[in-house]
């Protein structure tokens, strides 16, 4: 008997033409240009904060590094108009490239490596890896930035030999001597050089570098029923492909009186304190200047930011079978069981319940359950954008996510079932029936 037909994924449809979102997505500056070419699209129009803003209604954009901002005006009702906010974060932990990066030893070439932020450096090991990032070129006496993506193997972090181990356990990983990447053998390499190549630009024009290593297995859709989806930075790229499908979801049907407004911030996983991370005035510009624009007073904007909301989004732990003595016994968080609703009353999630109403009612228009997560209160618990958002807008916070296993691991895992719930409840956030 033939096997039966492996059914879509859930949400295959909303996927558009040119790949999924993560797999072109390698750095904060890659996901950016794929949003801004998602927006670009659908007919939302970039706008740049160095010139002065359109004062008509409509749908814009705007990228501030690897961060990006979104949001529709075309239903406002008037400068004071409350704003609906999804939030989340482009960046990933990850193994970056050190500044001079070449090294020589044993006979191999290798490049410096360095963690950026928390990455399950394990999981980093014995991957063939390729490199992604942005430069900064000097081009005709001015500075140009260039994105670069070389997405072929080009280096490895090795693993030592069981047999070589203290304890034949493996190793603990040191972040300064463990990490160097294998290049090759022999003639000693110029890694700089060899990205000026790929870019077409002199090695000596090379005048600034962010760059970074990403594995190159594709997402994939697995498991007995194809209910599982396996792909890097699901932390938290998931959150940037559910906020940009539900903002184009919603930019046509809009609720009258309402600004949808998607921010993805850049930084978030080594603390958002810079020009552009969550802990930057990134997002009280922008809304400043749309109120303004549509010619509203300084009160009009306090009146816009008092009466909004913000959903940040960014991915949650669902319970792990193998180590369910970790969690919370009475918060079981279910794969493809549906949203996830963070609260923690110590505030390392902004969660209250006026925020936690508002998520749990977009949760039943859009016809989705909703899960509710606590941390363990004997375990330190990690902490988003969400309250550094709060705290520097002062609007209503709900920090929600989706469920997944193996966060900061090279490779994650969650259910494939809930990028779509994940989505219908932000588009849901996003346009409330009220
Ligand atoms: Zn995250």
């Amino acid at each position: 008997m033939p096997p039966p037909p492996t059914p879509p994924p859930p949400g295959a449809a909303r996927q558009p033409a040119g790949g999924r979102l993560v797999d072109v997505s390698p750095s904060p500056f890659h996901l950016c240009a794929e949003v801004a070419r998602r927006l670009g699209a659908a007919g939302v129009v970039e706008v740049r904060e160095t010139e002065a803003w359109p004062t008509e209604q409509g749908r814009y954009f705007l990228v501030r590094g690897g961060s990006v901002v979104a949001w529709s005006t075309e239903s406002a009702a008037g400068p004071q108009s409350a704003f609906r906010i999804v939030g989340g974060h482009t960046d990933s932990p990850n193994l970056r490239v050190k500044q001079r990066p070449d090294r020589s030893s044993a006979g191999w070439e290798t490049v410096a490596l360095e963690p950026y932020g928390g990455p399950l450096l394990n999981s980093w090991l014995d991957r063939e890896l390729g490199l992604s990032g942005r430069v900064t070129v000097r081009r005709g006496g001015r500075a140009e930035h260039l994105l670069v993506r070389i997405d072929e193997p080009v280096l490895t972090v090795a693993q030592l030999a069981i047999h070589l181990s203290e304890d034949r356990k493996g190793v603990a990983l040191d972040p300064q001597r463990h990490l160097d990447g294998i290049y090759g053998v022999g003639e000693k390499a110029d890694l700089l050089a060899d990205v000026a190549d790929r870019l077409d630009v002199e090695t000596d024009a090379l005048l600034g570098w962010e760059i970074m290593t990403h594995d190159l297995v594709p997402s994939q859709i697995f498991g007995r029923k194809a209910d599982l989806l396996a792909a890097p930075r699901l932390d938290n790229q998931t959150t940037c492909w559910a906020g940009t499908t539900a903002l184009l979801d919603v930019v046509d049907q809009p609720t009258e009186g309402v600004v949808p407004l998607l921010v993805l911030f850049d930084h978030e996983e080594v603390g958002s304190t810079s020009d552009r991370g969550a802990d930057s005035d990134l997002l009280v510009t922008v809304v400043e200047r749309i109120v303004l624009a549509a010619g509203g007073t300084r009160d009009d904007y306090h009146r816009a930011v008092s009466g909004s909301v913000v959903a940040s989004g960014d991915m949650s732990h669902a319970t792990h079978p193998n180590y369910a003595d970790r969690h919370e016994p009475s918060h079981r968080i279910l794969p493809n069981g549906g949203p996830v609703l963070k609260v923690h009353p110590n505030l390392r999630y902004a969660t209250d319940a006026s925020g936690a109403g508002a998520f749990a009612l977009a949760c039943e228009q859009a016809g989705v359950p909703l899960q509710r997560y606590e941390h363990r209160a004997d375990l330190p618990c990690g902490s988003t954008v969400g309250p550094l958002t709060a705290a520097r807008t002062g609007m209503t916070t709900v920090d929600v996510g989706a469920p997944q296993l193996a966060m900061h691991a090279a490779r994650e895992l969650m259910g494939a079932a809930d990028p779509a719930m994940y989505t219908d409840a932000l588009a849901a956030f996003l346009a409330p029936e009220y």
